[in-house]
């Protein structure tokens, strides 16, 4: 039976409880169960870096047999909202193997520690010769100790500086990233948690499992997109979202350029890649892994895993730089201080356009001239971030803190949305490379996600494929527009894309599997056959819409509680209501009023009141009675 298991590192104690079939079948795992756990087992107003703030794991509900995604809860230090975070690698099926798909992790250690999980037993042991080491060093070390067979997630400097926005690390390249859990993980004097097990995963029919199985991997492999994801990864976006106008360069001052052509995915797959690889079970290996010689602080030779579109983006022309030697190199750096990529090319993006623009000097930036395109600078800035020397220390508590101490955007206060140079929802910014006030469902379903501004939660891809009416009319009941700035259709789109991406994360199914990716890829029917197939529950598609939308609406009572919701905080960027200044969608932007008018329309699909709280009818349709106190105490 599957169980949860409670630690306190204060009192080094552990304890556990089953998972019911109640809390399965409501929340599934992974995400759905780590929400709820968190809005259960947290305080309100509980400081995120205090012992008190749990750090929750869990595996997806797949992991194990089909699927390798887990993902990683707290309260976020970088927003004081939602923090959860979801990755792949093969962390995931190891945590369920273990017996415990769930972890709540609470306290703090008086000296650094790892967690060592093996087939039901829990150990606490010292990490004080890990601390200090990066994330690739210290899974070295762990795996030297325990065996090659242990998997492994830790943090590395970043997250024992208490940077932010310090992620959760696996294996090369995996994080879990954006709200800062890593500095949570951090703040406890935890290193470590490593896990191995050999409990079985019994499905309840094996032989219906393994043709369902086989019928999915042939669906996802026989997409026209396959052979491209699984040749280039996620690169062969970088250009198509150039395309259509959605590129930042220079900190979004532009989202279309010529010169962006100079970047190719081609070069990296003929200078650099070394082969591709897999997480576990996934038959589309779309990660790549390179091996490249780079000059930026002298030579040297890196090999790693990645990188992904958007890193190339964010360390490409986001910075206004067009080779790959800084690409790789801020991977590099990236992965292995546990630096969240999204967030630290956005920071550096805003320094660069501010000491552009004369906001700031050289000597506020510790001598450092952050010009457009320096490479070294852009090393120099993220090793004083992760080291939280000097001005990197300011960066290092996030744009709002720095943009207060700098003095810039000192308007913003309550609601980040409005800041004028780093866009951003809820306090976190974009994901530095994308531009999305082209295309209305992806800007509102990425705004109005609960963790802040976010691709893997609120992308409507969907809307960019050119896909015919009758296909949206069979997929949420109405038309949907093909051109990206109409709002045909677009508020249920919107709605629709956010409980799917729910769903994949709570059962721990790649995105890349999923509509997410293209209209022939796994939906809400094919996860209830699985389900079927696999569980002793019977769960429709039209069912997990509902299980979907009381996931995302656990996620939005935990904001209502922490008192940050209202339509400011859903609004879109400050820079999505200016016209793109070049390219193919030159003069496109989102109209603030109709936008604000959208937020409401979409509150009212998800039967949320005015400001975005849900309502007592939402909790008893959904079966949240039990939270109805947040919702009397903040209506
Ligand atoms: S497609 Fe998803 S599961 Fe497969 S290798 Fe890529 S990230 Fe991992």
């Amino acid at each position: 039976m599957s169980k949860i298991g409670y630690v306190d590192l204060s009192d080094e104690k552990f304890t556990e409880k089953a998972l019911t079939d109640g809390e399965r079948e409501k929340f599934l795992g992974g995400r759905g169960l780590n929400v709820y756990l968190l809005l259960k087992n947290s305080m309100p107003g509980v400081d995120p870096m205090s012992p008190e703030n749990p750090l929750i794991f869990g595996a997806g509900m797949f992991s194990g047999f089909f699927g390798a995604r887990y993902s990683v809860a707290a309260k976020s230090p970088l927003t004081s909202v939602l923090g959860e975070s979801n990755a792949g690698g093969y962390f995931g099926p190891e945590l369920m193997f273990s017996g415990y798909p769930h972890l709540v992790i609470k306290g703090k250690a008086e000296d650094p520690v790892y967690l060592w999980i093996h087939n039901g037993t829990v150990e606490f042991r010292d990490a004080s010769h890990l601390w200090g080491m990066d994330s690739i060093e210290t899974q070295e070390v762990l795996k030297e100790d325990l065996g090659q067979d242990v998997q492994i997630a830790c943090i590395g400097q970043a997250g024992e500086n208490l940077v932010k926005f310090a992620c959760v690390r696996h294996g090369l390249k995996r994080s879990n990233g954006r709200t800062g859990i890593g500095a949570v993980m951090g703040s406890k004097s935890l290193k470590a948690v490593v896990v191995r097990g050999t409990e079985p995963f019994t499905p309840s029919n094996r032989r219906k499992v393994l043709d369902v199985l086989k019928k999915f991997y042939d669906q996802v492999t026989g997409t026209r997109l396959y052979p491209i994801s699984s040749t280039y990864g996620t690169l062969y976006v970088y250009v198509l979202q150039h395309e259509i106008g959605g590129l930042s360069i220079r900190n979004h001052s532009k989202t279309y350029s010529p010169k962006a052509y100079d970047l190719e995915a081609e070069t990296f797959l003929e200078k650099y890649k070394t082969r591709d690889v897999a997480c576990r079970f996934c038959p589309v290996h779309c990660t790549n892994q390179h091996r490249a010689e780079v000059d930026i602080e002298g030579e040297e030779l890196i090999e790693g895993e990645g990188p992904e579109w958007y890193l190339m983006g964010g360390f490409g022309p986001n910075l206004d730089n067009y080779d790959w030697d800084l690409i790789l190199k801020g991977n590099d750096l990236c992965n292995r201080y546990g630096l969240d990529i999204g967030s630290s090319t956005a920071l550096i993006g805003w320094l660069m356009e501010l000491f552009e623009e004369g906001l700031i000097d050289k000597p506020t930036c510790d001598g450092i001239e952050m010009n457009w395109g320096n490479k070294k600078a852009v090393v120099d800035m993220l090793h004083k971030i992760a080291k939280r020397e000097g001005i990197g220390d300011i960066l290092a508590e996030g744009w709002q803190h720095a943009a207060r101490k700098l003095g810039i955007d000192e308007d913003i206060t309550e609601i980040p949305n409005e800041a004028v140079h780093a866009p951003n929802t809820k306090g976190l910014t974009i994901e530095s490379c994308f531009d999305c006030r082209a295309t209305s469902a992806t800007a509102l379903g990425e705004a109005t996600s609960n963790r802040g501004y976010d691709h893997l939660r609120g992308r409507a891809s969907l809307e960019y494929m050119g896909l015919p009416a009758e296909f949206f009319e069979d997929l949420i009941g109405e038309p949907v527009s093909n051109d990206i700035s109409s709002w045909e259709g677009k508020v249920p789109l919107a709605k629709w894309s956010q409980d799917l991406l729910t769903i994949m994360d709570a059962v721990g199914i790649c995105k890349f599997w999923s509509q997410f990716w293209g209209p022939n890829h796994l939906g809400f029917e094919e996860v209830s056959d699985i389900i079927s197939a696999a569980f002793p529950l019977e769960v429709s598609p039209s069912e997990l819409r509902e299980t979907a939308e009381r996931i995302w609406t656990v996620e939005k009572l935990f904001n209502v509680r922490e008192g940050k919701y209202g339509v400011g905080y859903d609004m879109a960027p400050q820079l999505y209501y200016r016209p793109i200044p070049s390219g193919p969608r030159k003069g496109d932007r989102i109209d603030q009023e109709e936008y604000r008018e959208r937020v409401i329309k979409y509150y009212e699909e998800r039967n949320w009141d005015k400001d975005g709280i849900p309502t007592k009818s939402e909790l008893k349709e959904v079966g949240l009675e039990e939270f109805q106190e947040i919702v009397v105490k903040n209506g």
